[in-house]
């Protein structure tokens, strides 16, 4: 399968090169060529598979043209080794738990297949591949966990001085090896925009052997398809299924999208986001107007210019109102946020992070409106990575689980940079 650029869909690549491009050269983010469909047959047997037996059906999907069976099975094997089960709530509100990976995110899922993609086709390693990633939080974490020691590869992690949790920042920057953290004086978009600039900076490109890892790389898209199929195979009763989605830069809900063209019978999804609500204002006024980020409790959501949007509007062939008929949004403020935790806690005993809340207020408001929906929100972090937030405002002590307390106890190493390019370029040139 070839992969072409949401800028161009002329210009295709293979399956490796997206996969190292990251971002097309016209600036595009990668597609498939064709969503593949699953046969009804397989949707009707959902039950009796295992989540890797789904995972390396769908993979296969999409991969078997480049990858044959053999390395692909030990690719979703070594990756996919862990759960996301789907919570009951009550009987039409369920959550899946996407964070019992290695960091405790859902985030685990794609960087952990793009790891072990880029393994799979990395053959010159006399150049290292070098992966540039801005975070605000879960994917630095989950990045640098999937590529520490991973042979002729290098990791710098951008993160904004200041708006990350001290759980998050130990998990990127207390690692050493292979991965280097980059403290930026500036917000998540500035580090963001510091990695697309050197994506089109030719003189480090020669210098360097640049690729990305947010959620703009196919290889973390495809593997987000997996759970939303493994949470259908868990629901006893699956018409009238709508999915909500706490999102930031869109990956994940982009990665629903695609499972549902695929032939996932999903009703609706539900683009829930904190006040950063570019998405769902633009859902409702059909104008989308990037603009900077503001702070939240939801920190991993604090997106003004949500990257995937390109994508959803690919899907649905730039089509308003496709995109209006398959998602609606909602948006909420931190207290909002905070009732929601508080709700959960005291009507279903269930503890749950702020941007699994934010999941959780986006599915409530819509099951007022359409009491006869089952509803799934996805829980996309465990509670224990917002210390912070969830104790105070659960009042109640959160037991931390021991993969997570092991980071807490080591040292902080972190380069400072500034939020001007030249500061950055300059690092990378003398990190090579
Ligand atoms: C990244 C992240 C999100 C947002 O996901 P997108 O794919 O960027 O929309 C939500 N919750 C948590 C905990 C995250 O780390």
């Amino acid at each position: 399968m070839r992969y072409y650029s949401t800028q161009n869909p002329t210009n295709k690549m293979s399956l490796k090169n997206a996969l190292f491009k990251g971002l097309a050269p016209d600036k595009g983010l990668y597609m498939p060529e064709h969503i593949p469909s699953f046969d009804k047959k397989f949707i009707t047997s959902l039950t009796e598979r295992s989540f890797q037996e789904i995972c390396f059906h769908i993979a296969s999907l999409f991969l078997s043209d480049d990858i044959d069976k053999h390395n692909l099975r030990k690719i979703v094997e070594t990756s996919i080794n862990f759960d996301a089960p789907l919570i009951k709530l009550n009987e039409n509100t369920h959550i899946l738990e996407l964070w019992h990976g290695p960091t405790l995110a859902f985030k685990d899922f794609g960087a952990r297949f793009m790891a072990q993609l880029m393994g799979h086709f990395l053959e010159d390693t006399s150049k290292p591949l070098h992966i540039l990633v801005a975070t605000s939080g879960d994917t630095g974490s989950a990045i640098a966990n999937s590529f520490l020691g991973v042979e002729g590869i290098k990791v710098s992690v951008l993160f904004p001085k200041n708006r990350v949790s001290n759980i998050q920042e130990q998990q990127f920057t207390t690692l050493g090896e292979n991965i280097t953290a980059l403290e930026v004086d500036g917000s998540f978009d500035d580090c963001q925009r510091l990695v697309k600039t050197a994506f089109l900076d030719k003189k480090l490109n020669k210098a360097l052997r640049l690729t990305s890892a947010n959620s703009i790389n196919i290889g973390r898209l495809i593997p987000q398809t997996f759970y939303y199929v493994y949470a259908f195979s868990q629901l006893k009763n699956t018409e009238d299924v709508v999915i909500s989605v706490p999102s930031g830069n869109f990956g994940n809900l982009t990665a629903g999208i695609i499972a549902m063209k695929m032939g996932l019978p999903v009703k609706k999804f539900i683009a829930s986001t904190n006040i950063n609500k570019i998405f769902p204002t633009y859902l409702r006024s059909g104008v989308f107007t990037p603009s900077s980020s503001a702070q939240t409790i939801s920190n991993a959501m604090d997106v003004g210019n949500p990257s995937n949007f390109e994508r959803i509007v690919d899907l649905f062939h730039h089509s308003f109102d496709k995109v209006k008929d398959a998602i609606i949004g909602f948006y909420f403020t931190d207290d909002e946020t905070r009732s929601a935790m508080q709700q959960m806690h005291s009507e279903f005993d269930y503890i749950v992070d702020p941007h699994g809340a934010v999941g959780y207020i986006g599915l409530i408001n819509y099951l007022k409106k359409h009491p006869e929906s089952k509803g799934i929100c996805l829980g996309t972090a465990h509670p224990a990575k917002f210390l912070n937030v969830v104790e105070p405002t659960l009042k109640t002590d959160i037991k931390v689980p021991n993969r997570l307390q092991s980071f807490m106890m080591k040292q902080k190493k972190s380069v400072q940079i500034s939020n001007v390019y030249g500061d950055f370029a300059n690092q990378m040139f003398e990190n090579n």
